[in-house]
Order: structure tokens, then C-alpha cells, then sequence
């Protein structure tokens, strides 16, 4: 029997047929992004442009165990469990080894140019 409380709608949704969506998200993407905003300047990155800003995140995101989650609001509190100083000074060094290594061959056309312009100087 089907209980009085429990809707049609939660019973669809609940396999899946109102275009609800689930999703897993890794929640060391919003926590790595909030990072990198928080330290650029600190990175001493060559180029900052968003092409050489995603290659970083890039980088450093497949040197960290990805942290899933279900629920993007709980992204907050995942972030807060970082705040043990120990953990988020590992995650700001991978940063910062990532930034050096970006940093040593941008990808991006800004560098590319100014590349150029050395070569032909
Ligand atoms: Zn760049």
C-alpha cells in the first residue's frame, strides 16, 4: 500500500520520470575555484587570463582525490572541513606547484603573442 503522505508526485519522483535530476558533483572544483580567486595574486602567475586560469584548475583538480557530493548546498560545509589549517595549506601548495608548472609554458594566445613579439624583436 501506497501511504496517505506519499504524494504521486514524490512517488515519480522518486524514479525519475518529472525530469528531476540527480546529479554527483565534485565539490573540489567549487572549493579549488574559491582558491584560486582567493591566491591569485599570491601565485605569481605569468598570465592571468581565464584560459590560463582553467588550465591551472585543471591541473591541480586531477592531483586532488576528487570529494563528491549530491547536494551542491553541502559544498559550504565539505569547504569548512578544509578550514583544518593543515588540510587547506596542502591543497594551497598543490595550487601554488600547479601555478609554477602552468606558468612555465602558457598555453593561452596572450602568451603565445607575446612569444611572437620576442622572437621577432
Ligand atoms: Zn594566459
Amino acid at each position: 500500500m501506497i501511504p496517505a503522505n506519499f504524494s504521486y508526485y514524490n512517488y515519480i519522483k522518486v524514479i525519475g520520470l518529472v525530469g528531476e535530476t540527480y546529479m554527483v558533483v565534485n565539490a573540489m572544483e567549487k572549493i579549488m575555484k574559491d582558491l584560486l580567486d582567493e591566491y591569485l595574486d599570491r601565485l605569481q602567475m605569468r598570465c592571468t587570463c581565464e584560459k590560463c586560469k582553467t588550465d591551472l584548475l585543471a591541473l591541480v583538480l586531477n592531483k586532488v582525490p576528487p570529494y563528491y557530493v549530491t547536494d551542491q548546498n553541502k559544498i559550504p560545509y565539505i569547504k569548512a572541513k578544509f578550514a583544518d589549517k593543515q588540510e587547506l595549506t596542502s591543497l594551497i601548495v598543490k595550487l601554488a606547484e600547479c601555478a609554477k608548472i602552468i606558468s612555465e609554458r602558457p598555453l593561452c594566445e596572450t602568451m603565445k603573442q607575446k612569444q611572437k613579439e620576442v622572437e621577432y624583436d
